[in-house]
C-alpha cells in the first residue's frame, strides 16, 4: 500500500506529482520521492512526509516534462531515506517506483547477486528495477520488452512506472494487485494509484488491469498484456468529488478499511501461506523460531482491539501448540512487578507499532531477558525496532481511529504463528494443520460473503440506534469476538457496551435485562454451541433484544431472535475473522444513524503514544 504518481507533458513535472503526493499521503507516509530528468536522470527522496521532501527541493532546477514520484508504506526494509522510492537501476539508467510486494525477491536478488550486482536498499523494489535492467542488457532488447519479459518472472502483486534516461519521452507502467490508473489530458498524460491526484487536470481515465503494460511514449498511450497481446484503451469519464476518491467513494475511512478486510487479510498471507504447497513461511520469524516452539508459556501484551487479537491467540495457542499463554494489558503487565524469566516469550501486538504502554511492557520484559515477537502493522514502527523478530500485518495504513482491518490482519499473523509453531511442535496432526491452512486460504472469501450482509445490518441499526445499553456475547473463540463488538459500539457511537463470555452473564450482567436491552450474540455452531442456545433462552427468557450472528443455515436460533445475521461457516478457530465484521457494520451504522463522527471519535486518538 503506498501512493504513486508520474506525469509527462508539457507542465512541470515536479509540480504535478508533488500535489498528488499530498493527496495520495493517506495511502502511506513514511518516506517520498521522486525522480526527475534534469540533464541526467536524479533522484530525490526523503524519510518522512511529502512536505519534507517538499522542502528539500529547489524550485529552479527542476525543470523536467516527466516523472515519477511515491509515498511509501514500507513492506520490505524500514522506512529510511535508502529504501524509499524511487529507485535506479545498477547503471543508473532506469528508475522504479512500485507499490506491492515482490514475493520471489529473494531468489531473484540472489541471481543478481551472483552476477555482480549490487544493492542500496533493502526493498523488493529495486531488485525488480535491476531485474528488469539486466534482462535489458542480455536480450539485448527494448525497455518495454524487458519490462514485459520481467513481468512473466516476478510473483507478488505490483503496480509499477518505469523512466528512462534514454528516452525524455517515454513512461512504462504495469500492474498486477495494486491499483493504478492513467489519466489523459491533452498532450498530458498522468498516472496514479487513484484518481485523485489526476481528477482537477483531467477527468478521462484508463483503469489498467491486472498483467496490462501500459507505455506512454511520443504523446500516445498503448496498452498490450504481459503475453504480449496488444488491447484498446478503454476510455471512462470520471463524475467524482475530490473527498470522494480519498475515501474510494467510501462515506467514511472506517468503512472503507471494513470493506479493504477481504483484500489485507490476503496480503497478509501473501508469499507466506500456500496451503496446496503445506507451506507456511515467516520471514521474520527465523532465527529465534525454536524459542517460541520451544517456549514454556507464552505472554502475550498489547491494550485496546490489539489485546481481543491477544485474546483469540489465546485459544488458538493452547488448543493447537499446548502452550500456556497469559494475556496482559501492557498497561496493567508493566506495573506489577510480574514473574518474567531469563528465554521467557513474550508477544506484543500493536497496530502502530507506537503504543506507550505496550513498549514499556517490552522493554521491561527485555530487561529479565524475555524474547520479544512484534505484532505490528507500520513496518520501522518502535516496537518493531525493539522486538527481537516479529511478523508485519501488511493490512495498509489504517486512518479510521477504531480500528477494523488492523484486528483481522493481527488475528491472520497470529493465528499463523500458531500454526508453524503447532506443527513444528508436532502438537497438530497433519490433517488438522493442512484442513487449517485450506480453510485460512477461504478466509477472505468468506469476509466477503460477510459483508454483502451490509443491508441487513443497517436495518439492524435502525431499530437499535437509541438503545442506551448492549450486551454482547459469546464463547470461546467467539468471547473476544464480544469484547471486540462492544468496544467498536463503544468508541464510535458513545452507547455504553459490555462483552461478556456468555455463562458468566448469569453472574451479574443477568439483572440489566429487560425489554430495551439489545443483546448481541455471536452464536456461530461450535463446540459450545448448545450451551449458547440455552443462555439465548435466559435472556429471552428476562424479554431481552436478542440480536444473533449465527452460521448459514442455522434452524434453531431464527426461531428465538428477533434478528438473525447469518455468516458463512468456518472452521471454529477462525471464526472470529468472520464473525467479527457484522459486529463492525452494526456499530458503524448506529454510529452513522446517531450522527457520530466516526473516523475521529470524541477523546480518542488512533496510536496511543503516551501512557
Ligand atoms: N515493497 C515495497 C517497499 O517496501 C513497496 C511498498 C509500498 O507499496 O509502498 O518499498
Amino acid at each position: 500500500m503506498c501512493g504513486i504518481v508520474a506525469y509527462i507533458g508539457p507542465r512541470k513535472a515536479h509540480e504535478v506529482i508533488i500535489k498528488g503526493l499530498k493527496r495520495l499521503e493517506y495511502r502511506g507516509y513514511d518516506s517520498a520521492g521522486i525522480a526527475l530528468l534534469n540533464g541526467s536522470l536524479n533522484i530525490y527522496k526523503k524519510k518522512g512526509r511529502v512536505s519534507d521532501l517538499e522542502n528539500t527541493l529547489e524550485d529552479e532546477k527542476l525543470a523536467s516534462r516527466v516523472g515519477i514520484g511515491h509515498t511509501r508504506w514500507a513492506t520490505h526494509g524500514e522506512p529510511n531515506d535508502e529504501n524509499a522510492h524511487p529507485h535506479y537501476s545498477f547503471s543508473k539508467n532506469l528508475a522504479i517506483i512500485h507499490n506491492g510486494i515482490i514475493e520471489n525477491y529473494s531468489s531473484l536478488k540472489q541471481e543478481l547477486l551472483n552476477k555482480g550486482y549490487s544493492f542500496k536498499s533493502e526493498t523488493d523494489s529495486e531488485v525488480f528495477i535491476q531485474f528488469i535492467e539486466d534482462i535489458q542488457v542480455n536480450n539485448d532488447c527494448s525497455l518495454e520488452e524487458a519490462v514485459r519479459l520481467a513481468l512473466t518472472k516476478v510473483v507478488g502483486a505490483y503496480a509499477i512506472v518505469i523512466m528512462s534516461k534514454d528516452d525524455p519521452n517515454m513512461l512504462i507502467a504495469a500492474r498486477k494487485g495494486s491499483p493504478l490508473v492513467i489519466g489523459i489530458g491533452k498532450d498530458e498524460f498522468f498516472l496514479a494509484s487513484d484518481a485523485t491526484p489526476i481528477i482537477e487536470y483531467t477527468n478521462e481515465v484508463v483503469y489498467l488491469n491486472d498483467y496490462e503494460i501500459a507505455i506512454i511514449d511520443n504523446n500516445e498511450l498503448r496498452l498490450k498484456n504481459t503475453q504480449d497481446v496488444a488491447s484498446t484503451p478503454y476510455i471512462q469519464t470520471l463524475d467524482m468529488e475530490l473527498e470522494a476518491i480519498e475515501k474510494g467513494g467510501y462515506e467514511h475511512f472506517m468503512l472503507k478499511e471494513i470493506f479493504e478486510q477481504p483484500r489485507s487479510i490476503s496480503d497478509c498471507m501473501r508469499g507466506r501461506l500456500n496451503a496446496n504447497k503445506g507451506r507456511l513461511v515467516l520471514g521474520g520469524i527465523r532465527e529465534y523460531a525454536n524459542k517460541l516452539v520451544n517456549a514454556d508459556r507464552i505472554i502475550i501484551v498489547a491494550c485496546g482491539t490489539s489485546w481481543h487479537a491477544g485474546l483469540v491467540a489465546e485459544y488458538f495457542f493452547e488448543e493447537f501448540c499446548r502452550v500456556p499463554v497469559e494475556v496482559e494489558y501492557a498497561s496493567e503487565f508493566r506495573y506489577r512487578n510480574p514473574i518474567i524469566k531469563e528465554g521467557d516469550v513474550m508477544i506484543a501486538i500493536s497496530q502502530s507499532g507506537e503504543t506507550a504502554d505496550t513498549l514499556a511492557a517490552i522493554e521491561l520484559a527485555k530487561s529479565k531477558g524475555a524474547i520479544i515477537f512484534g505484532v505490528c502493522n507500520v513496518v520501522g514502527s518502535s516496537i518493531a525496532r525493539v522486538s527481537h523478530e516479529g511478523a508485519y500485518t501488511h493490512a495498509g495504513p489504517e486512518i479510521g481511529v477504531a480500528s477494523t482491518k488492523a484486528f483481522t490482519a493481527q488475528l491472520t499473523v497470529l493465528s499463523m504463528i500458531a500454526l508453524r509453531v503447532a506443527h513444528k511442535k508436532g502438537t497438530i496432526t497433519e490433517r488438522r494443520y493442512h484442513e487449517l491452512l485450506v480453510e485460512m486460504e477461504n478466509i477472505p472469501s468468506k469476509v466477503e460473503k460477510a459483508l454483502e450482509l451490509d443491508a441487513q445490518i443497517k436495518l439492524v441499526a435502525e431499530r437499535f440506534k437509541d438503545a442506551k445499553n448492549f450486551l454482547y456475547l459469546g464463547r470461546g473463540y467467539n468471547f473476544p469476538v464480544a469484547l471486540e463488538g462492544a468496544l467498536k459500539l463503544k468508541e464510535i457511537s458513545y452507547i455504553h457496551a459490555e462483552g461478556y463470555p456468555a455463562a458468566e452473564m448469569k453472574h451479574g450482567p443477568i439483572a440489566l435485562i429487560d425489554e430495551e436491552m439489545p443483546v448481541v450474540f455471536i452464536a456461530t455452531r461450535d463446540s459450545s454451541y448448545d450451551k449458547v442456545v440455552s443462555n439465548i433462552q435466559e435472556v429471552k427468557a428476562r424479554k431481552g433484544k436478542v440480536i444473533a450472528v449465527v452460521t448459514e443455515g442455522d434452524a434453531l436460533i431464527p426461531k428465538m431472535a428477533e434478528f438473525v445475521i447469518e455468516v458463512p461457516k468456518t472452521d471454529e478457530a477462525l471464526m472470529p475473522m468472520v464473525s467479527v465484521i457484522p459486529l463492525q457494520l452494526l456499530s458503524y451504522y448506529i454510529a452513522v444513524m446517531r450522527d457520530c463522527n466516526v473516523d475521529q471519535p470524541r477523546n480518542l486518538a488512533k496510536s496511543v503514544t503516551v501512557e
